[in-house]
């Protein structure tokens, strides 16, 4: 097969170029080559590595009102991702034992219409669920200091954290924390989204960020939230001057009802966002394309270590995301794929229509499972 004509997007760069596909690997990059089999014209297109979304919640087995893995990859697809790592909540039973593994590997095998691989948790009592969750092929181990909004997923102490930390570390896996100090925790004082922000403030993350540090020196990587306008506008500074590592969407639905009410305190956390991230970047003034290769595919490629994914060169799947650049719209509910088709992006500009989504080569619809390493 052969990708004809499109402008190829890299982290390294912008290029005209073709793209020779053989066996769902790319063969060959390069100007006016010659091509066997299927063609595929991409002229007036961008390519772009498929993305890998490394923080969705698709909350399947057990809480499939709320997402499905089936709608949720779809959903990925029409954005322009082949692969998803799920995390270990939402889900019912959350995702910190062997059992629960192949329970939640076994509803992904069935449903995922891209790539896919499974984050794993670290809770109070399951150290030794950690080295056979590795070995099943965890990507990594997710963890919380404060009460994660899940019961079945509680907190760990610096203690356990501590002795979780140089377990993982031993099995050369990553962790990620969800850093806020319990202690400079409180509760809502009103029902607003203003006293929600001050129950939990700054220094609650500053102070847990520090104590990860003083833990361990690669603590994995966080997701400051959006407390501010000066704090999205340093934000998108931050990504503009590549200094930002990584961009996933942290898609975590819920029902519409969920969603509703005055009290903020009652509110689901969780937002739906995954079919929007990489349209939603393309449309922001100032980022480079390559920018945005990098942190949607190339870079958390990198900080999984899976070698073939993240990258149009020889040797790499050719998960390919044709976009025509052209069209620019806004999020719209009609065009979302969610099991619950509403989005806080709505209304919000994006740039970029999908024209095809390949994974591995052929049109999404059917994922395979990646590992840290790569599978060759
Ligand atoms: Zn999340």
């Amino acid at each position: 097969m052969i990708v004809r004509g499109g402008t190829i997007v890299t982290a390294r760069g912008v290029e005209k170029a073709d793209i020779v596909v053989n066996r769902g690997r790319i063969a060959e990059v390069g100007r006016d080559l010659e091509g066997y089999g299927q063609v595929i014209d991409a002229a007036g297109l961008h390519v772009f590595p498929g993305g890998i979304d490394s923080h969705v919640h698709f909350n399947e087995p057990g809480r499939s009102e709320w997402e499905t893995i089936g709608d949720g990859s779809a959903a990925l697809a029409a954005g322009g991702y082949t692969a998803f790592i799920d995390m270990p909540l939402n889900s019912l039973p959350v995702t910190t034992t062997v059992a629960a593994f192949d329970l939640k590997l076994a509803a992904t095998r069935r449903s995922a219409k891209v790539d896919y691989g499974l984050w794993a948790g670290l809770v109070p009592g399951n150290i030794d669920q950690l080295e056979p969750l590795v070995a099943r092929g965890a990507m990594g181990f997710k963890a919380f200091m404060c009460a994660s909004g899940i019961d079945e997923f509680p907190p760990c102490s610096l203690d356990i954290l501590r002795e979780g930390m140089a377990k993982i570390a031993g099995l050369g896996s990553i962790l990620l924390v969800h850093a806020e100090s319990p202690a400079l925790l409180t509760d809502p004082r009103g029902p607003r989204p203003e006293d929600f922000l001050a129950s939990r403030p700054p220094d609650a993350e500053i102070e847990a960020i520090g104590e990860v540090i003083s833990l361990a020196r690669d603590t994995g990587c966080r997701t400051p939230p959006f407390r501010s306008a000066g704090n999205r506008d340093d934000l998108r500074a931050m990504l503009a001057a590549g200094e930002v590592e990584m961009v996933v969407s942290d898609h975590s639905p819920s029902t519409l009802e969920l969603k509703q009410g005055d009290d903020f305190r009652a509110v689901w956390g969780g937002i739906s966002g995954c079919q929007s991230t990489r349209r939603l970047l393309l449309a922001q003034d100032g980022l480079e394309l390559p920018v945005v290769a990098a942190v949607t595919a190339t870079r958390i490629a990198e900080r999984f270590g899976i070698r073939d994914k993240g990258d149009i060169a020889p040797g790499f799947d050719a998960d390919l995301w044709l976009v025509d650049l052209g069209q620019t719209d806004v999020v719209m509910r009609n065009d979302l794929l969610y099991r619950n088709r509403f989005s806080a992006h709505e209304g919000q500009r994006v740039r970029g229509r999908t024209v095809r989504t390949l994974v591995r080569g052929v049109d999404a619809g059917k994922g395979k499972p990646i590992r840290r390493g790569g599978r060759s």
